[in-house]
């Protein structure tokens, strides 16, 4: 039975199509059951800014299937397949929320804290809800909206999406900012980079890894930044594991990182102790 077998009943990358079907059913089971259950966590990753201070974080979701990890990437994709997301993303929102409003409360969060960002998954955001539960959540949490950043990745507008772009449109005027996930690994065109009122850029972490010890330069870097810096928005590179990844990066103009060089993502505790010790160690 899936529940004792763990990770190895996801063994989704089998040659055996019947063992893959099976596998796929158990990990829909499962997940249907961790949703009513609430059997998730979230963890948090620092995102820090030239000179050193916390300007926000990411929220990413953890699953711990009796015990045993499941990868994001998996039960997300798993949750997009089944629906499962919009309940799913319901969830992480409000607790994005709530752990936001009771850091504010704490007083962990210092002046130079701007906005927690949470990823959405397109299913999610077509949601025709999804803007009015955004509302209630504002109001519930007393959240001004520019502490929520929404991380978008390409798909969310693609095609002739109208429906998407007006929502992106309604609730960036609200206050909400949005980021542009994994930027430079999707196929459309960049014309909609003028169209939409994005705030910040998300280097994705496949380019940070290009630059290596030899201090090559990485032309696509230093062209997304210019890109960025040319439209008015934000960068931030993300999965930063290396000093010499972060010392390049300022060198080309970009400001704000994420990544184990820093931080992993860290549970509400050791986020709010991290935060304490980065103002006491400048
Ligand atoms: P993402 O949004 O691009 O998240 C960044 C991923 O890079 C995270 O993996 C994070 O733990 C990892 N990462 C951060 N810094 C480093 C680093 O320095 N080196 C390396 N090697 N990795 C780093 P994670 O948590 O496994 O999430 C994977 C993907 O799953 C996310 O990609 C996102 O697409 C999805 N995901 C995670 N949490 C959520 C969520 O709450 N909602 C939705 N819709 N998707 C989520
Ligand atoms: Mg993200
Ligand atoms: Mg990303
Ligand atoms: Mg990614």
């Amino acid at each position: 039975h899936a529940k004792s077998l763990g990770r190895s009943a996801y063994s989704l990358y089998t040659d055996n199509m019947q063992q893959q079907t099976q596998d796929k059913l158990n990990l829909f089971n499962d997940l249907h059951q961790a949703i009513e259950e609430e059997a998730f966590y979230l963890v948090f990753q620092p995102q820090l800014n030239s000179r050193g201070e916390a300007s926000g974080a990411e929220v990413l979701c953890r699953w711990n299937n009796n015990g045993v990890p499941v990868a994001p990437d998996v039960f997300i994709a798993a949750a997009e397949e089944t629906n499962l997301i919009i309940p799913l993303g319901r969830w992480i929102l409000r607790q994005s929320c709530r752990h936001l409003q009771h850091w504010r409360q704490q007083g962990c969060l210092p002046a130079s804290f701007r906005q927690l960002a949470v990823n959405i998954s397109p299913i999610q955001f077509r949601d025709p809800q999804f803007e009015s539960l955004i509302n209630e959540l504002l109001e519930e949490y007393s959240l001004e909206p520019q502490w929520l950043e929404l991380e978008i990745t390409e798909n969310t507008f693609l095609g002739n999406n109208d429906e998407a772009r007006n929502k992106i449109e309604r609730l960036s005027q609200l206050g909400i900012r949005f980021a542009l996930d994994d930027f430079g690994t999707g196929y459309s065109s960049l014309s909609y980079l003028q169209q939409l009122p994005l705030h910040k850029l998300k280097i994705d972490r496949s380019f940070i890894t290009d630059i290596d010890k030899t201090d090559q330069p990485v032309p696509i870097i230093e062209s997304i930044i210019q890109l960025g810096h040319n439209l008015g928005l934000d960068v931030i590179a993300e999965g930063v594991e290396t000093e010499q990844q972060r010392d390049y990066l300022l060198a080309h103009q970009c400001y704000e990182f994420q990544g184990y060089w820093f931080s992993k993502p860290l549970n509400d505790e050791a986020f709010c102790r991290y935060l304490a010790e980065l103002q006491s160690c400048p």
